[in-house]
């Protein structure tokens, strides 16, 4: 059973970066790119879509890697997590589930209440990974 617990707090490994939000995530991702992939060294990168202006770090702060013209995406500078991805000028930031201290309050499953998940980019995805939990699945964004 969800709780939905807000503010919705996480972290890194270490424990050096620390973030709240104050308001519940609005989307959920499965992405399947290849710098995805690299980037959290998994299979995908889950990741929920949250407003910046919601969002406040409560201890340290990011580092940032520039992956693409107008997207960078940050991680703890002593661990290595991989925590936001950002694009420029975009009022909303995506945050790696796994970053999350309760993602079990955010089910990223077919018809939850919270917001809509999806897999993207699954045109990318690694072949012999079955997608097998009914979301919809987009071969691109
Ligand atoms: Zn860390
Ligand atoms: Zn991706």
């Amino acid at each position: 059973m969800a709780h939905e617990r807000i503010p919705v707090t996480g972290g890194c490994l270490c424990g050096a970066v620390r973030y709240e939000v104050s308001e519940p995530p609005t989307a959920g991702s499965y992405c399947h790119c290849a710098m995805c992939r690299k980037q959290s060294g998994s299979l995908s990168g889950a990741a929920m879509e949250f407003s910046w202006a919601a969002f406040r770090f409560t201890k340290g702060e990011l580092k940032y890697y520039q992956s693409s013209a107008g997207a960078k995406r940050g991680f703890c500078g002593n661990c290595g997590s991989r925590m936001a991805f950002v694009s420029e000028g975009d009022p909303k930031v995506w945050v790696s589930v796994g970053s999350l201290d309760h993602p079990e309050d955010w089910p990223m499953t077919k018809g939850a209440s919270w917001g809509r998940s999806q897999h993207i980019y699954v045109g990318s995805k690694v072949v012999w990974y079955a997608i097998g939990d009914g979301l919809p699945q987009q071969a691109t964004e």
